[in-house]
């Protein structure tokens, strides 16, 4: 009991230490990813905050939770996959989810500005393009090619190849994020954690990846 309690005041320290700079624990934020996604996997969304009282109190103020840094893939839509609503996650979206400076300042404005407290990098099962970097056809991408090329390269000739190369990608994205001097800042104030995922088309699961573990679900 007395632990317990112990426990609960800590945590109202840590909760108030860490106000004025996020309003929900890293921790916390992606326990609400994770449970949206499930709701999402089960076939039973909630649908939440996506009516009008949410609009209207929202037309001046966000306070988005978390940074999802994903691929343009029609099929890998955010607030879907998370079963999140108007408000909830702050999306920057572009072919094979790579990060270059223009990426880079949206997730850093959504963090020091908006007090974000996740950043999650999403790779997906069958990005196209990542199947075309593999393949060398990389004539109508070659911004984004070039930023996932060291992804490839790392895993050239591996077996299942596209699912190590997309989830290495996730893997180089964090680490480019974690470089931040805007990120490092709010890591060490524990105000943010950064993780890199992969999205499963099939089952609608996503999976929270350890650089040198594989996956592991969270
Ligand atoms: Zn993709």
């Amino acid at each position: 009991m007395r632990q317990n309690r112990t426990s609960i005041i800590g945590k109202i320290f840590l909760l108030l230490a860490i106000q004025g700079f996020s309003q929900v624990a890293p921790d916390d934020g992606l326990k609400q990813l994770i449970d949206g996604n499930t709701r999402y996997v089960q076939d039973a969304p909630l649908h939440p905050n996506r009516g009008k009282e949410q609009r209207e109190a929202l037309v001046s103020t966000q306070t988005p939770f978390a940074v999802i840094v994903g691929c343009s893939d029609s099929r890998a839509a955010p607030e879907i996959i998370f079963d999140q609503g108007v408000g909830d996650l702050f999306v920057v979206r572009v072919a094979g989810n790579v990060i270059a400076d223009i990426e880079m300042d949206s997730i850093e404005y959504a963090v020091h500005h908006l007090k974000a407290s996740v950043v999650l990098v999403m790779g997906h099962e069958n990005c196209g393009a990542i199947k075309a970097v593999i393949a060398g056809q990389t004539e109508d991408i070659e911004a984004v090619a070039e930023l996932i090329q060291p992804a490839v390269d790392y895993t050239d000739k591996t077996k299942n190849q596209l699912y190590r190369a997309t989830t290495q990608n996730a893997i180089n994205m964090k680490n480019l994020i974690l470089k931040s001097s805007v990120i490092k800042k709010y890591m060490k104030k524990g105000a943010v954690e950064v993780y890199a995922s992969y999205y499963n088309i099939q089952s609608g699961k996503v999976d929270i990846l350890e650089e040198g573990k594989g996956y592991k679900r969270r």
